[in-house]
């Protein structure tokens, strides 16, 4: 198959901060951080998860910002996502946001719709950023303009940030450019034509996924559907494929591995959840970042960690079960086999 999996990749380094975490309570800091800059956009797409947030029109402050950049420095393992919540590049100080982790080498990715990605940005973020995730989610411009609630010349507008984007690269790694298409029943049709754009376009990769907040019958439905449309042969460029099974998630979509505790996501108010899947129902909100408190020593915080432990421990998880899927594979393997871990986890469902 042309494509792979894009779910969480658990590297063997980080068994031991987690078996650390488990019998001494020795602070987690995220692998991986993503950060919700502000709750504003520019489009007005049917499936943003976002949709009852933009509104509010919330920035996270520059101090708030650079209090989390400050503290990321410090675990080069860890990385960002700069993503929505709202549209990041309408953030009022997006270019001192960027330069900042910059400044700071913290490992530094973005995900936009691409409509704001235009001069000085555009190089900016070409410079800085490890990866760029580019929301299309339409072959053409009717879709499109459906899919974004933007008008049609609002695609080719975007092509051409697009191709500016690939052109500034030229023949660096870095950024990586990825263009996404969030899947549902209206621009499924179009698939096609955006692989071929994709490719015309010159861009790295493709991101393709059902992973919103759809019930997950309707997930699976549209997975099928993507994969007949997909290419058989190789096209020159990754297609990943991202889809929320069922068994993956608990009925009020909260994940339902303890993985979770490797991400985390700051919302535009300082709010720290386990992942984005966690934000529309404000169930999880495991602790709020502010002037004095900044990340890491939110995450060593007793509260915290009491509420990561009750995440964890206190939720009836089928690792078995889950350990037949290929994320988190092999740390929840190691849960199992682990003895110590085990007979802390006591409270855990092995069946
Ligand atoms: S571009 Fe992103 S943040 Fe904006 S409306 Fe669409 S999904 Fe939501």
């Amino acid at each position: 198959m042309a494509f792979k999996s894009n779910r969480i990749q658990v590297d063997r380094s980080l068994y031991e901060s987690f078996e650390e975490f488990v019998l001494n309570r020795t602070p987690f800091f995220p692998k991986f951080l993503e950060i919700f800059l502000t709750d504003t956009c520019n489009h007005n797409c049917p499936f943003c998860i976002s949709a009852d947030y933009r509104e509010n029109k919330r920035n996270l402050p520059l101090t708030l910002v650079k209090k989390i950049a400050d503290d990321m420095s410090g675990y080069p393992q860890s990385s960002i996502r700069l993503c929505g919540g709202g549209e990041p590049l309408l953030h009022p100080q997006i270019e001192e946001v960027l330069q900042y982790f910059f400044y700071k080498n913290c490992s530094t990715s973005i995900v936009t719709n691409g409509h704001l990605l235009v001069g000085n940005i555009n190089n900016i973020i070409g410079e800085i950023c490890r990866e760029v995730r580019i929301s299309v989610d339409a072959g053409n411009a009717q879709i499109y303009a459906v899919a974004h609630g933007v008008k049609e010349r609002v695609f080719e507008k975007l092509l051409n940030n697009i191709r500016q984007l690939v052109a500034n690269k030229g023949i660096h790694k870095y950024p990586v450019i990825e263009l996404s298409f969030v899947v549902n029943a209206y621009n499924l049709a179009s698939l096609p034509d955006f692989i071929e754009l994709a490719v015309e376009l010159k861009v790295d990769r493709i991101n393709i996924t059902m992973n919103t907040n759809d019930a997950f019958s309707d997930q699976r439905m549209l997975l099928k559907r993507c994969e007949e449309l997909l290419p058989i042969s190789p096209i020159g460029l990754e297609i990943s494929i991202h889809d929320s099974p069922a068994d993956f998630f608990q009925p009020d979509c909260t994940l339902l591995c303890p993985a979770v505790i490797l991400n985390g996501l700051i919302d535009s108010r300082g709010y720290y959840f386990p992942s984005c899947h966690h934000v529309r129902d404000e169930h999880f909100v495991w602790g709020k970042l502010n002037d004095c408190l900044g990340l890491k020593a939110l995450v060593s915080s007793e509260a915290f960690i009491d509420a990561q432990y009750s995440y964890i421990f206190k939720r009836c998880l089928k690792l078995k079960k889950l350990a037949f899927r290929p994320d988190n594979l092999l740390l929840v393997n190691h849960l199992i086999q682990s003895a110590v871990l085990k007979e802390r986890a006591s409270r855990l469902l092995l069946d």
